[in-house]
């Protein structure tokens, strides 16, 4: 397993190899190219000034994907994945602030696995799936609930310009079947599910999606949260953490 930041640097975006915290050279692109031996070492992970993982062309999100998570809301589990979108452009990096604008009433942090695909999937089997990803990374799905339900449907609710916190890596060569997916408030565990709870799996959730749009290089899957959603509000800190991953770490700003 390899785990991969991207970081700016005065000549544009570039990949390096994380080990134990520390970011390493590597002169390679994780769309094309297969982790090699990390080179020297630039620094460490939280000190770097790191990218989101992938940029990618759309965001296909599972909306209720947790039976508990579903409870909460008082919403029935779906009897087929449940699928919205999020825009690209509402994706920042770890350590971006993710900005609410004042008066939109509660937003919500909600911890996810996010999936990265890294070859064109278009109506994968169930059984393919995996030779279809590249790796795994942490998302937030941050929702203003109070549109969620005004509108009906979830494209303001969820399409936020800094909505879609991913990162810190990319994790290659993971198991997603039973991951610990957590999230933290100012410290405070708030979400702590685990994958094996999901409705959908993740190769299920790829064949589906699969069979209704063609998935490019670089798109990513929000594979839905498990219970403990909660409002964030100005100065706090939320730290989505997904086992064998590590730990997306965001400031919230609420912005006039
Ligand atoms: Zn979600």
């Amino acid at each position: 397993m390899a785990l991969i930041a991207a970081f700016a640097t005065p000549t544009g975006p570039r990949y390096g190899l994380v080990v134990d915290g520390i970011v390493h050279e590597w002169d390679g692109n994780p769309l094309t190219d297969r982790p090699g031996a990390p080179g020297q070492a630039l620094g460490p992970l939280d000190e770097m000034p790191i990218l989101p993982p992938v940029a990618p062309g759309k965001l296909v999100c599972v909306g209720r994907n947790y039976a508990a998570h579903a409870a909460e809301h008082h919403a029935a589990v779906p009897d087929e994945p449940m699928l919205f979108l999020k825009p690209p452009s509402a994706v920042i990096a770890h350590g971006a602030p993710i900005q609410i604008p004042a008066g939109i009433g509660r937003v919500d942090h909600e911890a996810e696995l996010a999936v990265i695909i890294g070859r064109r999937a278009r109506r994968v089997r169930r059984e393919d799936a995996h030779h279809y990803v590249l790796g795994y990374t942490c998302a937030n799905d941050v929702s203003a609930r109070d549109f969620q339900q005004k509108d009906g449907q979830w494209g303001r609710a969820k399409g936020f310009d800094t909505f879609c916190p991913l990162g810190p890596v990319i994790a290659t060569d993971l198991d997603p079947s039973r991951l610990a997916v957590r999230a933290r408030v100012n410290g405070e565990l708030r979400q702590n599910g685990n994958t094996a709870d999901m409705v959908f799996d993740v190769p299920f959730l790829i064949a589906f999606i699969s069979a209704v749009m063609t998935l490019e290089p670089g798109d990513v899957i929000l594979t839905g949260t498990p219970e403990g959603v909660g409002p964030l509000g100005d100065g706090d800190v939320v730290q989505i953490e997904v086992e064998g991953i590590g730990t997306l770490v965001n400031p919230v700003e609420v912005v006039g």
